[in-house]
């Protein structure tokens, strides 16, 4: 049994039916030659500017072949083209078409789902198919049949394998991949009916309605015009999605970086903010550190500080330095009669009296402890500072803070000790100090609202 020989049944009918649907049939095989022709030049275009996408390659080398092919088969335009070439010549080319087309849809199919390709599979199409190819090619067209047979024996089994893919990739519910799935079956069907028509199974014995449906070996162009039309979709879709995609991705990314942008001015202006809190913390805390809380004067610890520093300028430039110690007069007194809150005020008054009297940048009025102060004045000789202690004695006296509890006068009076030196290396500052504490002792002994020297 063979299969060489004329691919369809001699059709009888009147010449003018026979010739119109022979055109009919030619025009449609143009056609699909056209259509494949220009969707596979697209796809090796396409893997030319993306090489590593070799779905594209695969799939576009189908449809060139494809193309080809539809003009060899069917009424066969090759030979309306060349009506003296050899038959067997354009049959070989034909069948070599075909047997390189099983790879290439195996190839592509696996390229677009891997995972679901055994890869020696996808390597033995290629193989089956190159060895076959080389079959036709040298072997005489008497022998043909037998592995021709063979070949579409291996066709069935790859189209079932294709199909086991696809249920799987069904199964699976890869929507994205459901269009070309959906060609796949289109293109296996039509490919299925073809190798039937044109093989040997098919003979004379077969019922009439289903020797018709066979008749026609056209069936698989159809079938792969229709799975190129999928595919070409499901393209469109991936492309209009991925578009789709990164449209939205930039506009998230834009409403992303306006929200960062919010966050970080916020952020910048809260850390402007404490920034702020903290230099005045800060400020705070040094002033703290210096001042006396109450009366707003330099306190004790600033006051040796610069003590040390004013004895030490003034021992290099053997200038004078003045000590002024006051303290109030009968203040316990004051408490008892006016209470500890008035008492306050009193200190602060007196503290305000002391601070507003001096005149120069570096002296410097000091709460010393409780109801006592002391005015440092450096570059200040003896009869200044018994001059300011004058002054000042007098200011807090005609101030007139009435104390009716003092033993002195009516009113809230200081008494004041005074020492100067120039200093030398054999003195120091814990000396003038001792010699005004010393010099406040003698007033209060010789009765108070006085100012004593030593
Ligand atoms: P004199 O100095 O004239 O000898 O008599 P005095 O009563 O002033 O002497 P003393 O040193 O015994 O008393 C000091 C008083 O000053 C005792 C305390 O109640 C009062 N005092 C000390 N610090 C403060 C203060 O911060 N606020 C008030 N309200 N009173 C204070
Ligand atoms: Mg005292
Ligand atoms: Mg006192």
């Amino acid at each position: 049994m063979s299969s060489g020989g004329l691919l369809s049944n001699i059709e009888i009918g009147s010449t003018a039916n026979i010739q119109a649907a022979r055109e009919k049939s030619l025009n449609y095989s143009i056609f699909l030659f056209g259509a494949l022709l220009i969707v596979g030049f697209y796809h090796l275009a396409m893997f030319l500017f993306r090489k590593n996408d070799y779905s594209s390659l695969y799939f576009g080398l189908f449809c060139l072949m494809t193309a080809v092919r539809t003009l060899m088969t069917g009424e066969g335009y090759f030979y309306t083209l060349f009506p003296n070439a050899d038959f067997a010549y354009f049959r070989k080319i034909q069948t070599i078409l075909f047997y390189l087309s099983a790879p290439m849809i195996v190839w592509f199919f696996s390229s677009i789902s891997p995972d679901y390709f055994h890869e020696k599979i996808v390597d033995l199409s290629l193989y089956m198919g190159l060895i076959f190819s080389f079959l036709i090619l040298f072997l005489p067209m008497s022998q043909f049949s037998t592995f021709n047979t063979v070949y579409q024996i291996w066709c069935l089994f790859l189209m079932l394998y294709i199909l086991t893919r696809f249920i799987l990739v069904l199964m699976n519910r890869k929507k994205e991949v459901y269009l070309v799935v959906f060609g796949g079956f289109v293109l296996i069907f039509a490919t299925f009916v073809d190798i039937i028509s044109l093989s040997v199974f098919i003979n004379d014995s077969w019922p009439t309605a289903i020797k018709a449906f066979f008749q026609n070996d056209d069936y698989s162009s159809t079938g792969q015009l229709i799975f190129v039309i999928a595919y070409s979709l499901h393209l469109a879709k991936m492309f209009s999605d991925s578009l789709a995609y990164k449209t939205q991705m930039n506009r998230d990314l834009d409403k992303i970086v306006l929200k960062r942008t919010e966050a970080l001015t916020m952020a910048n202006d809260l850390v402007e903010r404490q920034k702020v809190k903290l230099e005045k913390a800060n400020a705070e805390l040094e002033k703290l550190s210096t001042h006396d809380p109450l009366t707003g004067m330099w306190n004790r610890r600033k006051y040796d500080e610069v003590l040390a520093i004013e004895w030490k300028r003034c021992l290099r430039y053997s200038h004078p330095i003045s000590v002024i110690f006051i303290d109030i007069d009968y203040f316990k007194n004051f408490n008892d009669t006016y209470g500890h809150l008035a008492g306050d005020d009193c200190l602060v008054q007196i503290a305000d009296i002391l601070k507003n009297s001096l005149s120069r940048s570096t002296d410097m009025a000091v709460r010393y402890g409780g109801e006592e102060f002391v005015i440092l004045l450096p570059e200040t000789n003896k009869n200044e500072a018994l001059k300011t202690a004058h002054m000042l004695l007098k200011k807090i006296e005609a101030h007139g803070i009435p104390h009716s509890d003092s033993l002195v006068n009516d009113y809230v009076t200081v008494s004041i000790g005074v020492s100067s030196m120039v200093p030398s290396l054999s003195s120091s500052p814990e000396k003038l100090v001792a010699e005004a504490d010393d010099a406040l002792y003698q007033a209060k002994n010789k009765g108070r609202n006085q100012v004593q020297y030593s």
